[in-house]
Formats: C-alpha cells, structure tokens, sequence
C-alpha cells in the first residue's frame, strides 16, 4: 500500500501518514510512504520519520491518502497515487473535492489523526510508543495544543489513551513549539513590522515580500505558525500572512479566524480552503496584487 498526504505536510499530515506505515507493519502489510515534501524541521523528530520519501520504490495496488481534501495538494506524489488505481481517503477537511473509492471523513474531527486513533482502538490494533506519539503530535498541532474549539471531550479522552501507549506529549510540544529557527523568528520580527490593522483592529495581516526572505536567507518553511501571532491580539477575529518565499508571482496566503467566522469560505473564490478557523490559499500574481484581493474579501468576511 502507498500512503501519501498534503504537501508542505504538517504534524497532522507526517503524524498520520506514520502511524499508518506503523500499523500496516503490525499486520505486516507491506507499505511505503510519499509527501511532496520530507518533514519540516520542528517535525523531524517523528519517529521513523526516514521512512518519508519523495517517490516510491515500487508500484502499489491500493493508495491511502490522509488529511487531504483536493488532489492538487498531493502535489508531486499525484502521479503515483493516481497510477495505484484505488483510494482510500481519510480526511478531516471540509469536502472541496471528493477524492477517494473509500472516503472515511469526519468534518468535525480536530485532526486525520484523531480519526486513525478511533479506528486503531476498534481494530484493536497493537499501539506502539512511537505509533502514539504520531497519532498525539497530529492531534496537538490541529488542536493548538488542545487550546481550539475543536478540543472535544473525545479528543482529551483518546489522547489520554495514547499517553497510557507511550506517546511523548513533553517531546512533542518541545519539538515542535520551542525549537524555532533563528530564520523563523527574524521573519517573525518583519511580519510585525510590515503588520497593518484594519476593520477596528479586528483584522490583522502581514506581508512577507520576496525581499524579505532573501534578506534573512528563509524559505517557506520558516513561515510555519506565524500567522498565528497576530491572533494573539485581543480584539483580532482575522489574522492573515501573504508571503512570497520563492519566485516572484507566486505568493501562499495563511488565514486564521476565531469563533463561527468561516475563512475556508472565504478562501474558496481564490481556489483555496482548508478548516472554518484555519485556511489558505495560493495567488498566481506579485503579492502587490494578491494584498488588495485577500483583504477586501476578509473585510467582507467581517461585514466591512
Ligand atoms: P496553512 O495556513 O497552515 O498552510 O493551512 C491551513 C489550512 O488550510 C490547512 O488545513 C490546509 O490544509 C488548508 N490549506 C492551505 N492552503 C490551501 C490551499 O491552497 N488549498 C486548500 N484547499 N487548502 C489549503
Ligand atoms: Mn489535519
């Protein structure tokens, strides 16, 4: 079986994707793992996170596909994907398209991860320390370490059962919140300074120019998480970061939202989506061009 995930894969994504590759070995199913992308850095301490590759050794039957919610996303590893012949698709996301033979979605559930845990504990599968320290660090990344309204009774629970397994909870939020990059927090100091207020000080973005990151010598990568520190003020229900991390003319767009306002709708017209409090979305133009876009959208969004 060939699992694969979102590329620019996050905790949910590498975590899931893991704990499958660990479970199929448990019922000794033969499998590999692709992303487009090998981990970030503040993933790397995954275990068995070397099994991650760009391509894979040899032709599968059968594709398991997690925390996706549109082909395009399986970036470079659509081909092999497609070339198995059948899906099986687990996924959190809002449907945008429905990929997949066999679709195992839960909209409601915090993280793919938290999915593949209810379905290990029904299948009475042999949970290993390392196997619920993947399936923990994707639910603690799309949960905000349990701090978001998706933080359900059953995640507290099942993630309780994941510790009793083994998971690392200490390690992973050390990995993963407290080992930034000095890239990460000199791109953190331009995203304040280049931040503007708008709508009452209810929306808060940022722009990254190209400029910015050759300054600083980041990449993408660098980026993680700092859309998120602009929703630490108060009276932000918005916060947004446009970035052009590579060649001029293609800029990613993170939005972050709080409460019932519904971001991933916003997102739609440019291609985009995601979760009603989390979502992005890729502009095809200067980020000069793509500003004016998102933010008129956005205040739309807030009623503006
Ligand atoms: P992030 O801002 O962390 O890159 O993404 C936040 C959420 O939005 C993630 O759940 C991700 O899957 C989704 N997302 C980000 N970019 C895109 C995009 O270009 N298209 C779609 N459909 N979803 C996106
Ligand atoms: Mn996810």
């Amino acid at each position: 079986m060939l699992i694969s995930t979102h590329l620019n894969p996050d905790g949910d994504a590498l975590g899931s994707a893991l704990a499958m590759s660990l479970y199929l070995d448990s019922i000794e199913v033969e499998n590999e793992v692709i992303c487009n992308n090998l981990a970030p850095y503040n993933l790397e301490f995954l275990p068995h996170k070397d099994r991650i590759r760009l391509n894979p050794k040899k032709k599968h039957e059968l594709a398991i596909v997690l925390d996706l919610d549109s082909l395009e996303r399986l970036g470079k590893t659509r081909d092999a994907i497609e070339d198995c012949g059948r899906m099986v698709l687990i996924d959190h996301h809002i449907p945008h398209q429905e990929p997949g033979d066999v679709r195992i979605v839960d909209v409601k559930a915090p993280a793919t991860a938290l999915i593949l845990t209810r379905l290990f504990f029904a299948l009475n599968a042999k949970i290993s320390p390392e196997m619920a320290t993947c399936l923990l660090t994707g639910i603690v990344t799309d949960t905000g370490s349990f701090r978001y309204r998706n933080t359900t009774p059953e995640s507290l629970e099942l993630c309780a059962k994941l510790l009793q397994f083994g998971g690392d909870l200490v390690q992973i939020n050390e990995e993963v919140y407290q080992k930034k990059p000095i890239e990460s927090v000199l791109l953190l100091r331009k995203v304040l300074d280049n931040m503007k207020v708008l709508c009452d000080d209810q929306l808060a973005y940022s722009v990254l120019p190209a400029k910015d990151f050759t300054d600083i010598g980041a990449v993408e990568m660098h980026t993680e998480g700092l859309v998120n520190e602009m929703m630490f003020i108060r009276t932000t229900k918005i916060s947004a970061l446009l970035r052009e991390p590579g060649e001029r003319k293609l800029v990613r767009a993170s939005v972050r939202s709080r409460g019932d306002i519904d971001v991933a709708a916003a997102l739609r017209e440019f291609g985009g989506g995601g979760h009603k409090n989390a979502a992005g979305c890729t502009f095809e133009m200067s980020i000069e061009e793509a500003e004016p876009l998102l933010v008129e959208a956005l205040k739309k969004c807030l009623g503006y």
